[in-house]
């Protein structure tokens, strides 16, 4: 097994002969050598003082005021844009786009205009829960990365600012959505009124949108558009149900972690993804389950102890879905943020009471204490994430030939911004990046006395500051898997 004390193994001299052999069939006279191990801590890096600052700043009661207000527009299903209504008292799904579009632009404001605020408006065709067409507004501020070399890198965090009751259908009576989903709401916000206040090189973007509840109708929209234009949108945060919700008498209820959900096999897999990841045993190494590692390891750098996330390695809640997946479904890496325990009587229900049961998503079960430390979980992860370089481009692991070596090539991280970069790995059976080594940023390959068949590995660049990007996880530069069982005959497998 794999020895993390294997420090100082230098190893040309450990070659087998089996690699010998193969060596002499196929010379490859560029093989790079291989190399001393000398490792560093895998989460060890320095705080960054101006995220440690800008989380300071997320405040609860700034959370609360922004929950309020979303609940008092009444009812903000979706299809009250048709509600005339609803339009002409002020109340609905277009009342509340408008103030949510005007926050924006306070906070804009507050930093001499540094948030491009904007609409994604188009009408949503008639489908299942849409029964004529609709009109619908995403409402996001961009703040543009400040380095134009990596300005084009996009992370983004969202939350669904529609609402619903027990009728999906329904547009008047009250459907507050103050956990479903005006907390996540909040938290698109408060990250950027915070954040705007800073300049990071990488560009950020803060969104909410409608259409959750009709079919994740929004989100499905953004992300195409995001496709279609070519955002490179490198990770998504999508913030749903995240108040904490404190229900009298509840003991299982925790206030210490929120769960957050990603995808094990992408949703964007081709026929051919989903063989390479098979033959890889890359079942646990999407992008999203890579970002979701980054969350964990971004909120130990920089929560307490008495908040941390809990990853779940699965796509979503049963039974329930939810706008990261349309993100995920359009190519992107994206997890989703949930409380750690959910009261379905607070949820798509009416307003009511009901054989001693208090029904409906009302704003007195949300502890706004807990939706700040979700705020400063996100805000820390999009904080590190833009402040760092691009991740390595083109991250191959050489498997031309039977070896016990490892060989992992690369190309530099595109944007200059990085001065190492480090080869992370782990055992197959580990879910977090146990392992770590730091390459200088001239170096675009190792070799390492490791077997590629134990271990899965990545490679991150890293700036001098210590802000790491997401990993890379290398994809084959050779064929993986033997071709069929007379092959695997032949070879004496
Ligand atoms: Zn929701």
């Amino acid at each position: 097994m794999l020895s993390s004390k294997q420090r100082t193994v230098l190893f040309a001299s450990l070659m087998s002969c089996s690699m010998v052999s193969v060596a002499q069939q196929a010379p490859q006279p560029s093989m790079p050598q291989p190399v001393a191990l000398a490792e560093v801590g895998v989460d060890s890096t320095e705080p960054d003082t101006q995220i440690v600052e800008a989380l300071k700043q997320i405040s609860s009661e700034r959370i609360q005021a922004t929950i309020e207000k979303l609940v008092t527009f009444k009812n903000r299903n979706t299809l009250s844009s048709n509600d005339q209504q609803m339009i002409s008292q002020g109340l609905g799904v277009t009342a509340a786009a408008k103030w949510i579009q005007q926050e924006f632009e306070s906070y804009s404001k507050a930093c001499a205009g540094c948030l491009q605020v904007k609409t994604d408006f188009f009408v949503q065709p008639v489908a299942t829960r849409v029964p004529t067409p609709t009109p619908l507004t995403n409402v996001y501020a961009i703040l543009q990365g400040s380095d134009p070399q990596n300005a084009k890198r996009i992370y983004l965090v969202t939350g669904h600012y529609d609402s619903r009751n027990s009728d999906t259908l329904n547009t008047k009576d009250p459907a507050p959505g103050a956990n479903d989903d005006a907390s996540g709401t909040a938290v698109s916000l408060e990250c950027a009124r915070v954040l705007s206040r800073y300049k990071f090189p990488a560009t950020l973007i803060f969104l909410s949108v409608a259409g959750e509840e009709q079919g994740l109708d929004g989100a499905k929209h953004f992300a195409q558009m995001a496709r279609q234009q070519g955002w490179d949108v490198e990770a998504v945060l999508n913030n749903d149900i995240v108040g904490g919700n404190t229900t009298p008498g509840d003991t299982q209820q925790r206030k210490d972690t929120v769960r957050v959900f990603s995808e094990g096999l992408p949703a964007s897999a081709k026929p051919e993804d989903v063989t390479r990841i098979r033959n890889l045993g890359g079942e646990n190494d999407s992008a999203s389950r890579e970002l979701a590692r980054y969350v964990r390891s971004t909120a130990k750098e920089y929560l307490p102890n008495e908040f941390q996330p809990t990853l779940i390695f699965r796509r979503d809640r049963f039974l329930r879905g939810g706008d990261h997946t349309a993100f995920n479904e359009e190519g992107f890496g994206g997890v989703r943020f949930t409380e750690f325990r959910e009261d379905f009587h607070h949820q798509h229900q009416d307003v009511r009471m009901e054989n001693g049961i208090e029904y409906g998503d009302l704003t007195k079960f949300v502890d706004f204490a807990y939706v700040a430390n979700v705020a400063r979980v996100n805000a820390a992860t999009l904080a590190s994430l833009a402040s760092a370089p691009a991740p390595a481009a083109n991250v191959r692991i050489d498997t031309r030939g039977l070896t016990n070596d490892t060989t992992l090539t690369w190309e530099a991280s595109p944007g200059g911004a990085a001065t190492r970069y480090q080869v992370i790995w782990r055992e197959t059976d580990q879910p977090y990046w146990q392992h770590a080594m730091n390459v200088t940023a001239n170096s675009t390959s190792i070799t390492l006395p490791i077997s590629k068949d134990n271990v899965i590995f990545g490679v991150r660049a890293v700036d001098a500051k210590g802000h790491s990007s997401l990993p890379v996880v290398p994809r084959p530069s050779g064929r993986i898997e033997v071709p069929g069982r007379a092959a695997a005959a032949s070879s004496g497998m």
